[in-house]
């Protein structure tokens, strides 16, 4: 693998980066673009001669009026590469080829299974990704770069799955450097709740520099965006909420090997087997969202006690980075208001009054697209991002 794919995909150039200031297509000039980014006026004036010399950006505006002198302002030019991001999951994966705004131009999802290992699943990616091109007219020249989010830790410096438990044969497989074999552009990486916090931010919060995204599913997870870059940690495990303890959860064992998790007790799985537990005939945590959606008193009690436990550790991360949004995603999340209530509930009576008083406690608008469109997100960021040049 390439230092280009090992670069930073949120590049640590100001708290608010030149991509974020050029995505929404308004054009700006260089003496703008230095004064929103905080970034000198020759940085900015570097930065731009290189963009526009990728044709990542393109000059706007009537070139007469200025007697003849280059245009001085700029815009994103959209369409002129695109990305291909996955989000791959157990059983399950969803592709799209966006531009570089972006927006999706073609989506594709397939049922894999994670365990066949790396070289299947990327191969499948590989292929389904070019089908995908080929679709809308275009081929692999047009790529700039490929976003991939995967169900387990990965290692930011080098892109790899780390020990992920669900994962087997993909511990520390080189996927970047194996998917750029095939596709020849930068390969970006990253764990699937990270990247659910960049989609978003990019659908639903395009000016929020601080924003916690939490996954609830079968596992619990959360990605981090803190003055305006995700933080990872000093290996990628930054936001994992999902093995603190917590007292309600005391002497109940989780699969990572500890017991009293906050997983353990507020996972879809977890609300599942303590409903079972009471009498209720229910499996999944899928089965305990159709409970509460048809009006299940139980169900409705023990998703919202879940959300409670999610605030108890919410609520030291509130102190820890003081967000101003926490958007709830993952599937248990459609379990709509009850989850989000009980989150609410701890969350806004532990926290300092000053933490909370523009504190946003939402469900994810991205919804099932959050990690597609985030991974979108991580490839052109770091396309757009200092460190590609
Ligand atoms: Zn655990």
């Amino acid at each position: 693998m390439t230092d280009v794919a090992r670069a930073s995909a949120l590049g640590s150039t100001g708290a608010i980066e030149l991509f974020q200031l050029l995505r929404d297509g308004q054009p700006r000039t260089r003496a703008e673009l230095a004064t929103l980014t905080g970034l000198g006026r020759s940085t900015i004036g570097l930065r731009v001669d290189e963009l526009m010399e990728l044709g990542l950006i393109a000059p706007v505006g009537d070139a007469i009026s200025t007697g003849g002198r280059p245009s001085s302002q700029f815009a994103l030019n959209a369409g002129a590469r695109l990305v291909l991001a996955a989000d791959l999951g157990a059983s399950h994966a969803s592709l799209a080829i966006t531009d570089l705004s972006g927006t999706m131009l073609v989506q594709r999802s397939g049922v894999i299974d994670i365990a066949d290992g790396p070289e299947t699943v990327l191969a499948w990616l590989v292929d389904a990704g070019l089908a995908m091109l080929d679709d809308i007219g275009r081929d692999r020249g047009d790529l700039l770069a490929v976003g991939i989010g995967l169900p387990g830790p990965v290692q930011h410096s080098s892109g790899q799955p780390i020990n992920p438990p669900i994962m087997p044969g993909w511990d520390r497989f080189d996927v970047p450097g194996w998917v750029q074999q095939h596709l020849e552009v930068p390969v970006l990486v990253d764990n699937d709740v990270n990247i659910m916090a960049l989609g978003e931010r990019a659908v639903a919060w395009p000016g929020t520099e601080h924003l916690v995204f939490v996954k609830v599913a079968t596992g619990i997870g959360s990605g981090i965006i803190s003055g305006g870059v995700l933080q990872r940690g000093a290996q990628g495990i930054a936001g994992d909420i999902g093995h603190v303890q917590i007292p309600r959860a005391s002497g109940i064992a989780c699969h990572c090997g500890n017991r009293g998790c906050l997983e353990a007790i507020a996972s879809g799985p977890a609300i599942a087997s303590a409903l079972r537990a009471t009498g209720v005939e229910v499996e999944t945590g899928r089965q305990v969202v159709e409970l509460v959606k048809r009006g299940n008193l139980d169900a409705i009690q023990a998703v919202r006690q879940a959300g409670r436990d999610i605030g108890e550790v919410l609520t030291a991360c509130v102190s820890l980075v003081n967000p101003s949004v926490i958007a709830i995603g993952g599937s248990m999340a459609q379990a709509g208001e009850h989850l989000i209530a009980g989150v609410r509930e701890v969350v806004y009576t532990r926290s300092m009054p000053l933490a909370t008083e523009h504190l946003s406690i939402v469900q994810s608008a991205a919804g099932a697209d959050a990690a597609v469109i985030g991974a979108s997100m991580l490839a052109i960021h770091h396309a757009m991002s200092p460190e590609r040049t």
